[in-house]
């Protein structure tokens, strides 16, 4: 029963885009994560754009991929109903200097023949995004741009993968693999073992101590960390596009974005750190990015600001994806180095990598009863208000709210844990439940008794992001269990 065909190391986009690609063939396939839900390493923490495609030249596999991405993000969402919006991007230049580039940026897109791409006059860009300082001089626009929830991007593939069969057993960190008769053994932390033909190596900003288990190549991933800032869904500083600036270095710069839900999101910063799981914002890279956000757009103000987080991008020597065969150890590809725009190009990376596997042997024989979409399930802060009612007939769990800022119901904090997360994180991921004003202070409370109910397990088993983050210390004043 532990033998399978293909093993993928972490459930990031990455690893989940590659089950899914792979998942349409005959195949027994195995994901490995060793967080206790998916989405949990870069995933989780990043600006969520769909790139448009000027960033880079097509002689690097993230330009290529990224340009394929995000032409496949339209049908994915069609079969997986995650939130995604191509609400088009712009580049703002202020000065001389930003309006040359910005020209180059332009015969790049049009080299990757990104669709619809545009030269903007001052006047263009201000009739296109009325938000924007009227300082600015010019710029760019990819109108098929976007913006995309990660996390419900990456619970689609994953929930798409195993409904085709694919095994993804979290709690699992690979520690060995050792190559005999032809197969990988593979041990986990928590003592298991598997085998399977092939490993793919989509572990992210651990991707250079997952080769090092299996013996091969040798490399290091450089942890770039960046800070996010997110704003109220009231603020007035919320543009229709995304709003990039000119390009400096390694960093595509501080953006402004109108997130999928309808919030507004300033950030990131590029710093390069030594700790993988340093995640703290501080005072000054803060006050950095209102004033480079407020340059963009005036209206952007910290009185607005309801939380900040950070995230750090899986940066390689070289600054290219680096998604090839091993050339050290059989049957082991390498998904490494996946920065931004990993997650544009994560639809495209699953079929890249699939046609490598191709390459090294696995046979890929089309499977009939693949089933290549997910049921979809509107959001109640989406229903009509017919709609609404016609749910609350069918169960008043679906119009009991409980987390009022961001108006989720009872009845999806049950379908979430039902889905396997069981998590306050996850919960959170899943449905947006504690993403707003309150960050969680009005809500969290009640997820944890309706956690408790659906489960049957005591409230101090319950973590925040599983390992040892327990919610409760003791038993909860008249709750006791
Ligand atoms: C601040 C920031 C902003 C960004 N903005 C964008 C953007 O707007 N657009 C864009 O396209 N890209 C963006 N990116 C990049 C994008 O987020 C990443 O490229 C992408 O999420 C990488 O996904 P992944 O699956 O490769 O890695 P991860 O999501 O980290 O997944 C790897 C998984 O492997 C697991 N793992 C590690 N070691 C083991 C082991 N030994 N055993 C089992 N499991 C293991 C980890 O727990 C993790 O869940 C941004 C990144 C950052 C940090």
């Amino acid at each position: 029963m532990n033998e399978y065909d293909v093993m993928i190391v972490g459930a990031g986009v990455t690893g989940l885009a590659t089950a899914c690609s792979l998942c349409r063939y005959k195949l027994r396939i195995l994901v490995l994560e060793k967080n206790c839900d998916a989405a949990f390493g870069v995933t989780k923490a990043n600006s969520g754009i769909v790139h448009g495609g000027f960033h880079y030249p097509l002689t690097t596999l993230k330009g290529r991929l990224e340009i394929r991405g995000n032409q496949l993000f339209g049908e994915y969402q069609k079969r997986l109903h995650f939130p995604f919006k191509r609400c088009g991007i712009i580049l703002a230049a202020f000065t001389e200097e930003e309006l040359a580039k910005v020209k180059e940026l332009y015969e790049r897109g049009k080299k990757n023949q990104v669709p619809g791409i545009e030269l903007c006059s001052k006047e263009r860009l201000l009739q296109l995004e009325e938000k924007l300082s009227k300082d600015v001089l010019g710029g760019l626009y990819a109108p098929e741009g976007g913006v995309v929830e990660p996390y419900k991007y990456a619970f689609a593939l994953a929930e798409l993968a195993e409904k085709n069969s694919c095994d993804i057993r979290y709690d699992r960190e690979v520690i060995s693999g050792t190559w005999k008769n032809s197969r990988w053994e593979i041990h986990t932390a928590q003592g298991d073992c598997f085998t399977s033909k092939y490993i793919v190596n989509a572990a992210g900003l651990y991707a250079d101590r997952v080769s090092g288990c299996f013996g091969a190549e040798e490399f290091a991933i450089h942890p770039r960390k960046g800070e996010e800032y997110l704003l109220d869904r009231l603020s007035p500083a919320r543009p229709s596009k995304v709003v990039f600036p000119v390009p400096t270095g390694h960093s595509k710069g501080v953006l402004v974005i109108p997130t999928c839900d309808g919030t507004t999101m300033v950030g990131p910063t590029a710093e390069t750190i030594r700790d993988k799981e340093e995640n703290c914002t501080t005072e000054i890279n803060r006050k950095n990015i209102f004033a480079l956000a407020k340059n963009m757009i005036p209206s952007v103000s910290e009185k607005d600001l309801i939380t900040a987080f950070s995230g750090s991008r899986p940066a390689m020597d070289g600054e290219d994806f680096y998604i090839a065969p091993s050339e050290k150890v059989p049957a082991f590809i390498q998904a490494a180095g996946i920065q931004s725009p990993g997650l544009t190009a994560s639809p495209a990376t699953g079929e890249y990598i699939c046609e490598l596997l191709k390459k090294e042997g696995l046979t890929l024989e089309e499977d009939p009863s693949y089933i290549p979409d997910l049921p979809y399930q509107k959001p109640l802060r989406e229903m009509t208000k017919e709609e609404a009612d016609a749910m609350h007939k069918k169960d008043p769990a679906w119009t009991n709210i409980i987390c009022r800022c961001e108006k989720i119901s009872e009845g999806e904090i049950v379908d979430a844990i039902r889905k396997g997360h069981t998590t306050l994180d996850g919960i959170k991921l899943y449905t947006r439940s504690g993403m707003g004003r309150c960050q969680g202070s009005f809500c969290s409370g009640k997820i944890l008794e309706i956690l408790a109910r659906e489960t049957g397990r005591s409230y101090q088993s319950f973590t925040k992001r599983g390992a040892a983050s327990f919610l409760t210390a003791g038993n909860l004043k008249g709750k006791e269990k």
